[in-house]
């Protein structure tokens, strides 16, 4: 489960294509990066895999199901964004707990959820606190177990960590992979930081003006760049 396939993505806004005919198999588990320069269509296209954009054309496959149709929630997947807008007023545990609420779970499993996803992101000790009390990377962290208490097969991160300082990025990297290797799930990770690109993924996408420029494990992608783009963006520039 989590086996995604992009056939032929193409997103249009008016007259100008942002996405063009972008082909990709992401397989279950796997740790995806999108790669690319600022207005190269990274937000769109994970924006459309979340169901919170229309596609063009081209049809979005979930373990063999097309999704085109699908509303986002029914996807399977859970998105966490750059800006994870908390609720100020409510404990740790209320905000993650809210999408259990949306959808009326029960209350012990609510519980048991939430518990078990702070357990996993190191807030069990914060339930109890308010968003204020955090720091950046608890807050991001708060936004991520509010994700993961959806069990989601498909987890979508567009730039997470670009609003931390450099040394809680780099924690972060580590907390990321980390979660990655225990939830098992397929993880499409956006960002234009090279850094976490070579470190975090199994395999990089680098997008350029709204298509697939190179996709390849991190160290192939850095040896053997396709193009001068690919090699300025992360290639081993000798
Ligand atoms: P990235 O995330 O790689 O920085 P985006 O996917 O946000 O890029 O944007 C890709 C291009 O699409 C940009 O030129 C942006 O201005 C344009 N764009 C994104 N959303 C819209 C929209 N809702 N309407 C019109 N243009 C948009
Ligand atoms: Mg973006």
């Amino acid at each position: 489960m989590g086996q995604l396939t992009l056939k032929d993505i193409v997103k249009r806004f008016g007259a100008i294509e942002v996405v063009k005919s972008v082909s990709l198999d992401v397989n279950e588990g796997e740790f995806i990066v999108f790669v690319g320069p600022s207005g190269c269509g990274k937000s769109t296209l994970l924006r459309m895999i979340a169901g919170l954009e229309h596609t063009t054309s081209g049809d979005i496959v979930i373990d063999g199901k097309r999704v085109n149709d699908l509303a986002p929630v029914k996807r399977g997947i859970a998105m966490v964004f750059q800006s994870y807008a908390l609720y100020p007023h409510m404990s740790v545990f209320e905000n993650i707990a809210f999408p259990l609420r949306v959808e009326k779970a029960p209350e012990a499993s609510i519980r048991e959820k939430v518990e078990a996803a702070a357990k996993i992101l190191h807030l069990d000790q914060r339930l109890e606190q308010k968003p204020g009390m955090l720091s950046g990377g608890q807050r991001q962290r708060v936004a991520i177990g509010r994700a993961i208490v959806r069990e989601p097969e498909i987890f979508l991160f567009d730039e997470p960590l670009s609003n931390l300082d450099a040394a809680l990025r780099a924690d972060m990297r580590i907390e990321l992979t980390r979660l990655h290797k225990q939830l098992g799930a397929t993880m499409i990770y956006v960002t234009h930081d090279q850094v976490e690109a070579m470190t975090m993924a199994d395999r990089i996408v680098v997008l350029h003006a709204g298509y697939i420029s190179q996709v390849g494990p991190p160290l192939e992608l850095y040896h053997k760049p396709q193009n001068t783009f690919v090699a300025g963006f992360i290639g081993n520039p000798r």
